[in-house]
Formats: structure tokens, C-alpha cells, sequence
């Protein structure tokens, strides 16, 4: 298989219906796609979760990463049981008022089988992408690209991912996951997500490392060693504490694994545009690419340490510095 451009990627994966506990559409995609990518290895876990190993040589990344996504967004499903046809349940935060709504505008799909999901085209230009569902296709899109990215330099690293079930419903998926947990007990987990933007946050200045979520505060050396590389390399980033919602760092952190997370600004959050009316979510290319930069030169480095002086060691060169007005105060007090 040729390696696939960013573009077709994006398509492919993006074009995919969802919904929670309905990820086969998008899980087959994602199958398609790393198949026949160098040095990848597939496998599926007994929730339903992908699992993806790119491996190639002995070297590894220090911490080596298990890059996570999930692969449901908020849609309709059937009513579990019921007979009739036309029952809905609509899976996934969005207010009611605002679905009733988007269904009476005829923005909702005609079913695809179990499934029924609102109905914009994907659209995808050299600096935006807009689709039904960015959240979290995106981030499923670009661990694909990544790999593609790290099969076609013949890197040698190892790097795991995850590509979960029923997030939206509360990160039954990722807990799943978090409770087998297939990986080194020291490895650390990356959430790559889609967030509304806050706390200073702006859409187009590059992928956001999240000091947090709605629900806890990240792994505080894990988001030092994604700083130090993205200054490393020139990658833009912000750093923001995004708290409109939560992710899935949060739920394998609970379940006892160092976990962090980073996320492309996402307009539109849960189709929900300013007036609270559907609406196709939207994210900027350019937060995109640079997000696979970041995750590219992440897995290929050895972060000994942070790169950077440690707390430790800032503190004892400044006890130095200034070890004369130390001793010079020090016998004022008395
Ligand atoms: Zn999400």
C-alpha cells in the first residue's frame, strides 16, 4: 500500500458515520488504512477497542507513548429493544432543545442502519476541514497520519495507540482499556483530542497541550517533555488548562497510568455553533499538521529527564547565587 496522503486520510476517516457503541464504520477505516503500513501491528481488545503498534528497530522514546482516540462522536442510535422503527436515543452531550431542534430543521440523516447522524458534507481545504464529526475523528485521522509519517522515515521507535469505543457516553472504552492495560506500567498516555477552545486558547496557533480537563490535572512531566519538544523542534503550541470538557486522560489517570493530554482547537463543539444551533464542527489545518510534527519528533526522541534543568536543580543554582544575602539577613533574624 502506498502511503496515504493527509488529505485521503482525513476523507476517509471523516466520511465514516458514528456513534457511540457504533464505531464499526470508523474502527473498519482505521483497519483499512495502517493494514498495510510498515512496521504496524493491529490487534482489537474484547470492548471493541483498535490497538496499533508501531515498532521498528529496539530504540524507544523515553517515555514511550500510547497515543489515544476515540472514535464515537454524539448522534442517534436505536432505541435498544424496541421494534418500531423511528426510535431514537440521542447519545452524547448536546442539550435536548438543541437536538429537537436540529431534527425539526431536517439536519438529521436518514438512518444507516442502528445509526442515524447529522448530515453535513466534509469539506476539506489547505486550511480548514469541516465535517459532521471532528471530535474525535480528527485525532483518530492524525495517529494514522503519524504512523504513515513514521513507516515512510523508517524511524526506529516504538509507539502504541488506541483508537476507543463509547467515549462521548463517559470513557467506557478508555476504562476498559485502563483496567487491561497491554502496555509497559511506566508509559505514559496521550489523549489527542478536539476542545472548544478557552482560557486563551485560539483556533489556528497550534495544538493546545492541556495542563488539564474538567475533571483533573495532568501528568505535570509529561506536559514538560511536550513543551520542551515542541520548543525543541520550532512547533507552535499552546498551553492551557481546557476545562469545557473532559478526555480520556482523565480516565486512564484514575485508573492508576501517568496520563496527558493535547488537543486541536475544535470551532463548533458538539455541532453546536454560537447561536446553539447544529452545525458542522470545524478545525484549521494548520493545528492539524503541526499536531503530527509534534506526536513525529515525540515518539523519535529520548527525553532524559526534561531536556531542560530540573525544579531541583534551578532551585540549588539560585541557593548559590544568592548565598550572600542569605548569610548577609540571616542574622537579622533573631
Ligand atoms: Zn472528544
Amino acid at each position: 500500500m502506498a502511503m496515504p496522503n493527509l488529505a485521503s486520510i482525513l476523507k476517509r476517516i471523516l466520511k465514516a458515520p458514528t456513534a457511540p457503541f457504533h464505531e464499526y464504520h470508523v474502527r473498519a477505516e482505521i483497519e483499512a488504512l495502517l493494514k498495510g503500513c510498515p512496521n504496524v501491528k493491529l490487534k482489537r481488545d474484547k470492548f471493541g477497542n483498535l490497538l496499533a503498534t508501531y515498532k521498528n528497530g529496539k530504540s524507544k522514546s523515553s517515555p514511550t507513548w500510547v497515543l489515544g482516540a476515540h472514535m464515537d462522536h454524539p448522534a442517534f442510535v436505536k432505541k435498544p429493544g424496541s421494534k418500531k422503527s423511528g426510535e431514537w436515543d440521542f447519545l452524547g452531550g448536546v442539550p435536548d432543545e438543541a437536538v429537537a431542534k436540529g431534527v425539526k430543521r431536517g439536519l438529521r440523516s436518514k438512518p444507516a442502519g442502528a445509526i442515524a447522524t447529522w448530515n453535513f458534507p466534509t469539506q476539506i481545504s489547505f486550511e480548514k476541514v469541516e465535517a459532521t464529526a471532528c471530535d474525535d475523528l480528527i485525532g483518530c485521522a492524525v495517529i494514522i497520519a503519524t504512523f504513515w509519517e513514521l513507516a515512510s522515515l523508517n524511524l526506529s521507535t516504538t509507539c502504541h495507540a488506541v483508537f476507543t469505543r463509547a467515549e462521548e457516553v463517559g470513557f467506557l472504552g478508555a476504562w476498559h482499556l485502563a483496567q487491561k492495560w497491554p502496555f509497559g506500567k511506566n508509559d505514559v498516555f496521550l489523549s489527542i483530542e478536539t476542545s472548544r477552545p478557552v482560557n486563551g486558547a485560539v483556533m489556528g496557533s497550534g495544538p493546545v497541550v492541556r495542563v488539564g480537563d474538567r475533571l483533573s490535572v495532568f501528568d505535570s512531566e509529561g506536559v514538560s517533555v511536550l513543551m520542551t519538544t515542541a520548543k525543541e523542534q520550532g512547533i507552535r503550541v499552546q498551553r492551557c488548562l481546557l476545562d469545557a470538557g473532559a478526555c480520556e486522560a482523565t480516565a486512564v489517570q484514575a485508573a492508576g497510568f501517568r496520563a496527558v493530554g493535547i488537543s486541536i482547537p475544535l470551532g463548533n463543539y458538539h455541532n453546536l455553533d454560537a447561536n446553539k444551533e447544529i452545525a458542522p464542527e470545524y478545525v484549521m489545518m494548520s493545528d492539524v499538521r503541526s499536531l503530527i510534527d509534534l506526536l513525529k519528533a515525540l515518539v523519535a526522541t529520548k527525553h532524559d529527564g526534561i531536556g531542560e534543568r530540573s525544579i531541583r536543580e534551578r532551585v540549588e543554582v539560585r541557593m548559590e547565587e544568592y548565598a550572600a544575602h542569605l548569610k548577609a539577613s540571616a542574622k537579622l533574624f533573631k
